[in-house]
């Protein structure tokens, strides 16, 4: 099958067709990413239609439930929806892998005819993450998906990457796990339009109430700042209406100046790491910098000096 033919099956909704597709773009080896990305330049008239949900949380703040039950409400209430599922994995650049790869987190999902489930390996920077999401979002709407949603671990700064990808951004928190952790000093509730205290069932019911409140209270103090729910990934409770408030929210706002600043970033990004990518593609800068760190190390020389150096910027 040539790259042609891969867009064609892209375009016509093939997930295996798409999920090569996926696998170039994310690929590490420049020539594959490089056919990846001209695959989707012949596919990006057919983009932008879609809502981009991003999905963020600490393990076990029940991420995957969430996505699943989320899911399977909106195809039952919808039936012109298909869903596509990006789960990022930061956390294994080494293995490779992804440690949210397994299809059986969203069983019912990932059987349904509907939906496209995709886990990726972050690879080694929050950059190229959101690089790699972007256009895997993009070859997703190109096979006819029209709800994305973007997974997410709730450590690094993944969720800035993702939150630079989506038109909405929903933080799952658990009452009582320790907020720091969770992202309330990391910046990531800034990130977040919409905020959910999952497991607001049994016996957890009422701290996960006490605990929309308190979190409600202390955001009040801000001028800007999300709304706090509280929901049930296990029994459903809650779902729907997150996604009423996630459908208003994008609605609300001006979507395409959002995307249309989004894209602009990435090209920023974009330049930057082709910048240093060529830059350190030669050989002689490479053992210039190689032995200035070495006189570094040795405090023989300021890092400041060093990078002059590489440069030949004259001190
Ligand atoms: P993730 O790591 O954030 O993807 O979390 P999972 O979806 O794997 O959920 C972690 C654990 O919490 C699993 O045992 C789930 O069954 C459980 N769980 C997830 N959502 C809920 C919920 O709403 N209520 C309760 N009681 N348990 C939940």
């Amino acid at each position: 099958m040539d790259d042609g033919d891969i867009a064609e099956r892209v375009l016509a909704g093939d997930r295996a067709a798409l999920a090569r597709a996926i696998t170039l773009v994310e690929s590490g080896r420049a020539d594959r990413q490089e056919r990846g990305l001209q695959l989707l330049d012949r596919c990006l008239q057919h983009t932008g239609n879609s809502i981009r949900c991003g999905i963020t949380g600490v393990p076990g703040a029940g991420k995957s439930t969430f996505i699943e039950a989320l899911g399977l409400h909106v195809l039952d209430t919808d039936e012109e929806a298909r869903i596509a599922v990006l789960a990022i994995d930061p956390s294994s650049p080494v293995s490779g892998g992804s440690i949210l790869g397994d299809k059986t987190r969203m069983p019912r999902l990932s059987a349904h005819e509907r939906a496209f489930i995709r886990p990726s390996p972050a690879g080694d920077t929050p950059g190229g993450v959101a690089a790699r999401t972007r256009e895997a979002i993009l070859l997703c709407e190109a096979a006819g998906f029209n709800r994305i949603f973007v997974e997410t671990i709730g450590v690094g700064q993944s969720e800035v990457a993702v939150a630079s990808v989506v038109d909405f951004f929903l933080l799952l928190m658990l009452a009582g796990a320790g907020d720091e952790l969770q992202g309330m000093k990391r910046g990531v509730l800034e990130l977040a339009d919409l905020v959910a205290f999952n497991k607001a069932d049994g016996a957890n019911r009422e701290r996960a109430e006490a605990a929309r409140k308190q979190l409600e209270g202390a955001l009040s103090l801000f001028a800007s700042h999300p709304d706090v729910v509280t929901c049930s990934a296990r029994t459903g409770d809650g779902i729907a209406h997150i996604w009423s408030l996630a459908q208003d929210i994008v609605a609300r706002e001006d979507i395409q100046a959002k995307r249309s600043a989004q894209a602009a970033l990435a090209f920023e990004r974009e330049l930057e790491r082709t910048l240093r990518t060529r830059f350190l593609a030669n050989d002689s800068t490479r053992a210039l910098m190689a032995s200035l760190e070495q006189e570094v190390r040795a405090f023989k020389i300021s890092p400041a000096q060093a990078a002059r150096r590489v440069f030949q910027i004259d001190a």
